[in-house]
């Protein structure tokens, strides 16, 4: 099977990350597809199977990892794990088509330690926590619990940014995009050599 490219998107919750990754999925030129990964977390609002996640139980999951189906797989919050699973890479690169990833920051390291030559790791930052935990409030998805727990690990998250391949720094949605059209679209096309 001929090897596309991997674009992964790695970013605190709430810093836009799936805001960018959607309006990049949506140019054609750039040839990308979604890697739908694996949760054992609960469907949220209008979420789909097999759109947004494949949604699987703890022990289903668990499972999974025993048999080594996961390119990578992290417990992003206590009980709620979330994954990459192998079969999901080879079925878009089967389609001849470049693979982006929306995922957890240790996930997106992970994927960059293991196929270092085909992927650009893009880390999204948030202008600041306080502005994080504004977008997360308004967003109206969790309980504050579950904002708060997302903000405390949002800061640990930050300090791992000068370890991606590139920074985006989410102050003005627009610019984001269009730094982000700009770096993968050079990397996909082999303008630039990442390093
Ligand atoms: P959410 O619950 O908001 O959909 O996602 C919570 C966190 O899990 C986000 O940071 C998201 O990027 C991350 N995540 C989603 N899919 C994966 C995955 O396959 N692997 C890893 N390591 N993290 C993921």
């Amino acid at each position: 099977m001929s090897k596309g490219k991997l674009v992964v998107f790695s970013a605190p919750s709430g810093s836009g990350k799936t805001t960018i990754v959607r309006h990049l999925l949506k140019q054609e030129k750039l040839n990308l597809e979604f890697s739908i990964s694996a949760t054992s977390r609960e469907k949220r609002g209008e979420e789909q199977e097999g759109v947004d996640y494949y949604y699987l139980s703890a022990k289903e999951f668990k499972n999974k990892i025993k048999a080594d189906e996961f390119l990578e797989w992290e417990e992003v919050y206590r009980d709620n794990f979330y994954g990459t699973l192998k079969t999901e890479v080879e079925r878009i690169w089967a389609k001849g088509k470049h693979v982006i990833f929306d995922i957890d920051v240790s996930g997106g390291l992970r994927i960059k330690r293991k196929f270092p030559e085909e992927t650009l790791a893009i880390f999204v930052k948030p202008p600041s926590i306080d502005e994080l935990k504004i977008r997360l409030k308004k967003r109206k998805t969790e309980s504050d619990d579950k904002i708060n727990m997302r903000v405390a690990k949002a800061s640990a998250e930050l300090a791992t940014a000068p370890l991606f391949d590139k920074v985006i720094l989410n102050e003005n949605l627009e610019e984001a995009l269009q730094e982000a059209d700009t770096l993968v679209g050079d990397f996909v096309s082999d303008k630039k050599k990442e390093k």
